[in-house]
């Protein structure tokens, strides 16, 4: 008997879309075809045309616990990856402390493995006050860096402990660590000077709104920290990912350096697709994200590079906080974190653009599942819909629109995330399945915590 049996979908796979069937055996794919009378099921799942998607890897998510449970855990978080058709999230660190050192890491890892819902990976931290554990981390299981060029915000300096470049020397030192380690460097691109030069001059002019939260970090403040990375990653031949690219000059000049040859690859985020900078004036702390929500004319020129290939993943940047947190010296929009839950919203943001005809679909798997996969070296067990693959998926409904409420999301933080209410969008998440096993189901989680596992970089030799 054969495990189960997921029948008449529309199986997206990396060539094209089937219907047919798909059958599993110990959590993977073993079979796509059409398979009904061939072979017995213990279970069968009627998928009624919708659409068969690979889960999403999600390259892009914050959880904080075991620090700040007031943010979310690794159980409320995870359900809402599930929620949002999530198979694998990729855990950037921002926790007290970062994981920098392999004792952390091991310690959010059996964390992670007490509560998570869906399977996990997590980027190990690298910074300059913690350069001589960067080959340490490396080695213990993480399928990538992460690191900042910019200080820690106001009041979170321990949460950013070993995660941040505070000047070249910094920068020049890690490097070649990371040149040693060949595993990818996933880097926030932002000019720390200028910003805090800019900030500076706008709370001395009483100009501390929603709107100068953008006006605080230009475009170029991107751009200068992306050129100053892709120099020092040239330097090292070391592999950069350039986590939500926000500017469309910033996408150019990646582009540039990868089309010289470089190994450059480019994240950008749903909410630099789909918001711009007025939803600082009409949501504040709410809307606030670093880098800062852009132009309307930004966002246009960035969807081209989403059209045309040149940006390769598309990540949430799911970023829990507390209403408290958001409300915090109201008047002064530098002192409210930056983030916001976004992992609910990514498969039907992107969805909505295949159904409007921006995009394929298979375009979109691609952006969601595939290369975020493929980038942090866990294809071809995870992103894709193939025999031997992990039986990921999440089953999508196409067509019927639906109206975003906040209120509907099981993230902790859902009392945050308002920014796209009212929206209508397609691509409903309807069932999400890890390793086989139906993990969600309409609005409902069907396993304990516990179900998901950590996921290490495949061996690439
Ligand atoms: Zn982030």
């Amino acid at each position: 008997m054969v495990e189960l049996l997921i029948r008449d979908a529309n199986v997206v796979m990396e060539d094209g879309i089937f219907r047919g069937d798909v059958a599993v055996e110990d959590g993977k794919i073993i079979a796509i075809g059409k398979l009904d009378d061939t072979m017995k099921y213990e279970k069968v799942v009627d998928a009624g045309g919708f659409f068969l998607l690979p889960g999403g890897v999600d390259p892009h998510f914050h959880v904080r616990y075991p620090s700040h449970p007031e943010r979310g855990t690794f159980e409320s978080e995870t359900k809402a990856a599930a929620a949002g058709g999530v198979t694998t999230i990729i855990e950037h660190p921002i926790s007290l402390p970062p994981q920098y050192s392999k004792e952390i890491l091991m310690a959010r890892v059996q964390a992670a493995e007490e509560q998570c819902i869906v399977d996990i990976a997590f980027l190990g931290a690298a910074g300059g006050e913690k350069i001589e554990y960067i080959r340490e981390v490396g080695e213990a299981g993480i399928v990538g860096y992460k690191t900042f060029l910019h200080a820690a915000p106001e009041g979170r300096d321990k949460e950013f402990v070993g995660l941040t470049m505070k000047d070249n020397y910094e920068l020049y030192k890690s490097f070649q660590e990371f040149k040693q380690s060949g595993l990818p460097v996933s880097a926030h691109a932002e000019d720390n000077d200028l910003i805090s030069g800019l900030i500076k001059e706008s709370r001395a002019k009483g100009n501390t709104s929603g709107i100068d939260h953008a006006k605080t970090r230009p475009s170029i403040t991107e751009v200068l920290a992306v050129e100053r990375l892709i120099r020092f990653g040239k330097e090292n031949k070391v592999p950069l990912y350039l986590v939500h690219i926000s500017t469309p000059e910033a996408a150019r000049v990646a582009k540039a350096a990868r089309d010289a040859g470089q190994e450059i690859y480019i994240e950008t985020c749903p909410h630099y697709l789909y918001l711009n900078e007025q939803a600082l004036i009409e949501h504040n702390a709410y809307a606030k994200c670093n880098p800062p929500l852009r132009s309307a004319e930004e966002v246009a020129q960035l969807w081209e590079f989403i059209i045309d290939g040149t940006i390769d993943t598309i990540g949430s940047d799911h970023s829990p906080f507390t209403v408290e947190e958001k409300e915090r010296k109201k008047e002064d929009i530098f002192v409210a974190p930056s983030g916001f839950p976004g992992v609910e919203f990514r498969f039907p943001l992107m969805m909505s653009a295949v159904k409007e005809g921006r995009i394929t679909l298979l375009r979109m798997v691609e952006l969601l599942s595939t290369n975020p996969s493929k980038i942090f070296g866990m294809y071809p067990k995870k992103g894709a819909i193939r025999i031997g693959s992990d039986a990921d998926f999440a089953l999508v409904d196409l067509d019927t629109p639906y109206v975003i409420n906040h209120k509907d999301c099981l993230t902790h933080a859902k009392d945050i995330g308002m920014i796209y209410d009212g929206k209508q969008v397609y691509g409903k998440v309807l069932k999400t399945f890890v390793r086989g096993e139906m993990v969600y189901d309409m609005g409902e989680i069907k396993v304990e915590p516990g179900f998901g596992q950590w996921v290490k970089r495949e061996k690439t030799e």
